[in-house]
């Protein structure tokens, strides 16, 4: 039997290696899940790698008249099964490790929830909050332009991420077909829905952890209205998250964004509270409430914990303060490789971020297909159809875990690698 060359790195080394490392994070999930899998040592050192990095250099005239030269990456990871996919995040500290490591959990999720896509994620060092709007349209063009042979309908098809959003995504459509010299829709997704959008994408990742969460709880035979629910951020993925939550009868009781939480351990009327955060934007000075910092409100008493704003919340520090029963995670990469174990031996159940946040990427894949379709669904449709593949993956991924006696981060880890690995060995590695 060939040795494995995988052997190096487990979920135990972890903690000495740097836990806040996201691509430390996914590697060891997926060394963890290769082992199980006895993946073929010859797929393993495919799968391991990303398939390109690009880093680009992106000239900027600024509102000043001088020229600011931004650093932004795209990292390519797979295309086995399909295009590359993923949003391009906008924000002072991402890196090329966190890029990385995103693109990768693209490519697993896509395979979670088979769609015919691979995966890749983007990212410029800049600070979204101190440009204009003029500074960061001619800042995305000119990364749209860097980033021209790379993308397209058929290579890499980008999405929004953290910071940046639909107008983003047109200026990338514009900039992409003013080179083409027609328009190409589907070159990314998450656009307007006047210029090629799909309805029911903005909503998309907040209702994909409302179906998740509504599978989940059923596990523990419980109803919306007695499940209490914290959601960490308030953005597109955990506002609009809670929004859905709360009109489905669940009791949201704390909710939080960069600056920190409101606490109610009666329900807080979530609605009201969004949109207090929208004209006030921030909750402070919100009544009826408790404030909290955003490490208390990870662990309030609730039954459900969805965090939802960014990387290592959840970690080897915190995880055994963690007091929900279903953790949804609605961030990519919440909780690093060390606090797996510790939630595990708590009796957490997991719906892991590959799974949970998926609905983002689903309806995206919707998008794509009606753009290319020129056909366009109405929003019943698409919210059925990501009903559907939500509920389909997420029995999928139970099945999995019971099948193979392993946690749900574990079986979503080996389900996805084992389609990847598949179609790698069917096409054959050309080497
Ligand atoms: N940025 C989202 C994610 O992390 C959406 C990606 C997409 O729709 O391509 O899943």
């Amino acid at each position: 039997m060939a040795t494995t060359m995988y052997s190096t790195m487990y979920v135990d080394d972890i903690r000495e290696i740097k836990e806040e490392n996201p691509f430390e994070s996914m590697m060891s999930r997926f060394d963890r899940a290769a082992q199980l899998l006895d993946l073929d040592p010859d797929l393993y050192a495919v799968l391991r790698v990303p398939n390109r990095e690009l880093k680009v250099y992106i000239p900027t005239k600024m509102d000043s008249g001088r020229i600011q030269v931004f650093e932004g990456f795209r990292v390519q990871h797979n295309f086995a099964r399909g295009p590359a996919k993923g949003g391009i995040r906008y924000a002072p500290d991402v890196n090329i490790d966190e890029v990385r490591a995103l693109a990768a959990w693209m490519t697993w999720k896509c395979a979670v929830v088979n769609v015919p896509f691979g995966g890749a994620k983007g990212g410029i060092i800049c600070d979204p909050q101190q440009m204009s709007v003029g500074e960061l349209e001619r800042m995305t063009r000119r990364y749209a332009a860097e980033l021209l042979d790379f993308i397209g309908p058929e290579k890499d098809v980008p999405a929004p991420d953290m910071n940046t959003n639909e107008q983003t995504m047109a200026w990338i459509m514009d900039t992409y077909s003013m080179h083409a010299r027609h328009t190409v829709t589907a070159v990314v997704t998450g656009k307007p829905i006047d210029l090629g959008g799909s309805s029911g994408r903005r909503e998309a990742t907040g209702r994909g952890i409302l179906i998740v969460v509504n599978e989940a709880i059923k596990r523990f035979k419980m109803t919306p209205a007695e499940t209490r629910v914290v959601v960490q951020g308030s953005g597109n993925v955990g506002g609009i998250g809670a929004r859905l939550l709360h009109e489905s009868g669940y009791k949201v009781v704390a909710i939080s964004d960069i600056h920190g939480g409101i606490y109610n351990p009666g329900g807080i009327n979530i609605p009201n509270a969004l949109e207090y955060l929208r004209t006030t934007r921030s909750f402070e000075g919100y009544e009826g409430v408790e404030f909290v910092s955003n490490e208390e409100l990870l662990e309030l008493e609730c039954d459900v914990l969805v965090p939802a704003a960014t990387e290592n919340q959840i970690n080897s520090q915190n995880a055994d303060r963690i007091k929900c029963k279903v953790l949804a995670e609605g961030a990519n990469g919440p909780t690093t490789a060390a606090a797996d174990e510790i939630l595990h031996r708590n009796g957490v159940f997991v719906v892991p971020d590959i799974l949970a946040n998926a609905g983002g990427v689903t309806v995206s894949y919707f998008e794509w297909v009606q753009d290319r379709m020129g056909y366009f669904w109405r929003e019943d449709v698409v919210n059925e159809r990501l009903q559907d593949k939500m509920v389909a993956s997420f029995n999928d991924l139970c099945r999995y875990a019971d099948a193979h006696s392993v946690d749900t981060r574990t079986a979503a880890y080996m389900l996805a690698i084992d389609r990847v690995a598949y179609d790698t060995r069917m096409r054959g590695i050309y080497a």
